[in-house]
């Protein structure tokens, strides 16, 4: 999945992942329970995540690549925030040669992915998501699902949204590019309702599985 941070690209993934029994495959969270963690790998990464620019190729290369090799990756996955560079979307071609990747991009313009973005808390335990103008969590400050505390992420301060869209806009355009000259490229509406938004995504999906769906295109809300 491709798109700007606040895109829903986390909420989306989920709601694939459920219908479709495809595990969610989450760099930004994998990093963010590094950094937490205080692994080296959390400690390498730290720095950049807290400035919003991206990490190095080889980081979340290596995520990635012993991620995908375990066992209940073999139905297929779903990749929230990778790949975010022609790069690393080369590297994912050579790791995964027996099933070609589809690139679905959620697009969502720039005020509304303020909006969101500034109203984002996620949960430190389990990483849901919520956003306190349309998804406010049941008790303040408290996650539904498992009780955790919400915290706003470090990177969804005002400057370092700012520099987290100027990465994004910078590297989506080539991304775009390599995914529809391998005709694998699609673009969904990402305003509205989760569940408005997850229809047009769940009828292209559903659309690949029985075999219908043109392979590059837009659905607008
Ligand atoms: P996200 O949760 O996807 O917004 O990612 C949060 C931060 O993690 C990004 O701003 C980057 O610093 C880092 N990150 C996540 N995925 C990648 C990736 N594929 N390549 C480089 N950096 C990444």
């Amino acid at each position: 999945m491709l798109g700007p941070p606040g895109s829903g690209k986390g909420t989306q993934g989920e709601l694939i992942s459920q219908r479709y029994r495809l595990p969610r495959i989450s760099t930004g969270d994998i990093l963010r329970r590094a950094v937490r963690d205080k692994t080296p790998l959390g400690l390498e990464a730290e720095a950049m995540m807290n400035r919003g620019v991206l990490v190095s190729d080889e980081i979340v290369l290596g995520i990635i690549r012993q991620r995908i090799a375990a066992d209940d990756c073999r139905p297929g996955y779903v990749l929230d925030g990778f790949p975010r560079t022609v790069r690393q979307a080369e590297a994912l071609e050579t790791l995964e040669t027996d099933r070609p990747e589809r690139a679905l991009e959620l697009r969502v313009d720039l005020p509304e992915l303020v909006k969101r973005l500034s109203a984002r808390l996620v949960c430190s335990r389990c990483s849901a998501v919520y956003n306190l103008l349309v998804e406010p969590p049941r008790q303040a400050g408290v996650c539904d699902a498992c009780g955790g505390p919400l915290i706003r992420r470090k990177d969804d301060e005002p400057q370092v949204i700012a520099e987290r869209l100027n990465v994004y806009r910078k590297e989506a355009e080539p991304l775009r590019e390599f995914y529809t000259s391998r005709n694998a490229y699609f673009a969904v509406d990402s305003q509205g309702s989760a569940q408005d938004v997850f229809g047009r995504v769940s009828a292209y999906l559903d659309g690949i599985l029985t075999g219908v769906a043109g392979r590059t295109g837009e659905a607008r809300g």
